[in-house]
């Protein structure tokens, strides 16, 4: 039982075809289908009714609500989930329908409310399809199937609107898990979790803005302090500029937050060491940006977590193993918010302190032109062990100074 890859389920809807989506073992735990409503067919519609078996509804924002004049049902709140269910409709009589069930009719009046030019004449109210309308920021505010449907259809290019079915077994309860994979297999559908749509738009979408600037003068010379906050994580990062030098190809360094080694000095790791050598090395350059980002502690496992993690090394395990045996990823950061703001400062073509692959390899898929340089990592009695097990277990490529 495994998730489909993203980018394969998105080609897939992006050409019209249903996939499942599932949302979270703690919340309904349930799998529909969907697919965008611009490529709805009867055929589609009957897949749905027959193998789905669920309510049909059509998931839209809330401009599309608007044009076409729904309105909320009316609530008591007693749905667990709040789902926004709106006027259900059918096509008008003029498009040709009958009775608006059957699913040539309701895949006609799902096409029609993609229709940019449908007013609320065409339909009628009540109808056979259930709009379920989205929150305005989809699944960055709930994560909900509705929401997931709009989403994709905003990734994917199409109108904002799909169908969107539960899907129930034979004897009439709910597909869990288990079975939804099954499901998958037998129809030959990609299977993704709302949890990876999710994932997907907060890598992929810029939430940093920029908030604050000032002169910050230090001990390895003058720069601009700028501070940056992602609105969706609330973490605020920072970046350090030097531009004395603005001919010269910048240089980077984006450091991970470390508050043992950068503000108290430890000796178990290099962080305090690499980030006053690309401080120097920016300030001697002339030309530069030191992006330290929050929320990276314990190569983001947190602050509490990597603490643990040291007292369990103190007993013999290395730093990967340490991180794993407190059920946490070996290394759980990533450096996207970094991109938003080099890109910011319109830095494109540089050259990234760095002995860490992961950290490139980001730069580079966002479009942006570097070369590694290094510095050398000071090796004490306390940080061998650490920073021969980043060269041999993570492949960092570190320079020792003995
Ligand atoms: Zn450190």
């Amino acid at each position: 039982m495994k998730f489909t890859d993203l980018q394969e389920a998105l080609k897939a809807f992006k050409n019209g075809d249903p996939i499942i989506v599932v949302d979270a073992l703690s919340r309904e735990n349930e799998g529909d289908i969907i697919f965008p409503a611009d490529s709805s067919t009867p055929e589609k519609i009957n897949f749905c009714a027959s193998k789905g078996r669920g309510l049909i509804c059509i998931a839209i924002d809330l401009s599309t609500a608007e044009r076409l004049d729904l309105k909320p049902l009316r609530s008591n709140q007693q749905d667990l989930f709040h789902t926004a269910f709106f006027d259900p409709i059918d096509a008008a009589v003029k498009h040709g329908t009958t009775t608006g069930i059957s699913a040539h009719e309701r895949s006609l009046t799902a096409k029609l409310v993609t229709d940019k030019n449908a007013t609320p004449t065409d339909f009628i109210k009540p109808g056979h399809l259930f709009p379920v309308v989205a929150k305005k920021q989809g699944l960055l505010e709930r994560e909900g199937h509705t929401e997931a449907s709009v989403d994709l259809c905003k990734i994917t290019g199409h109108y904002p609107a799909a169908i969107i079915c539960e899907i129930m077994q034979e004897d009439g309860t709910m597909m869990r898990r288990e079975g939804l994979f099954s499901f998958a297999k037998e129809h030959g559908l990609p299977i993704v979790s709302i949890q990876q749509i999710l994932d997907y738009r907060i890598l992929t979408e810029n939430h940093v803005v920029h908030s604050s600037s000032a002169q910050l003068p230090t001990q390895f010379g003058n720069f601009t302090v700028h501070v940056f906050k992602n609105n969706f994580t609330q973490t605020e990062h920072i970046a350090l500029i030097k531009d004395s030098n603005p001919n010269k190809k910048p240089i980077v360094r984006i450091h991970s937050e470390c508050i043992t080694g950068d503000v108290l000095s430890s000796l178990r790791c290099d962080c305090r060491d690499q980030l006053e050598k690309s401080m120097k090395l920016i300030q001697e350059h002339g030309n530069g940006i030191l992006i330290y980002l929050k929320g990276h502690e314990g190569r983001g496992i947190g602050l509490s977590n990597k603490i643990a993690a040291y007292a369990l090394q103190e007993e013999g395990l290395n730093t990967f193993e340490a991180n794993e045996k407190l059920g946490l990823p070996r290394d759980n950061r990533n450096y996207q918010d970094a991109v938003w703001m080099l890109k910011y400062f319109n830095i494109e073509d540089f050259d990234l302190i760095t002995n860490n692959s992961d950290k490139l390899n980001t730069v580079l898929k966002n479009g942006l032109s570097a070369n590694i340089t290094q510095v050398n990592s000071q090796v004490t009695s306390y940080n061998e062990r650490y920073l021969k097990d980043k060269i041999n277990i993570a492949k960092h490529k570190i320079i020792l100074e003995q």
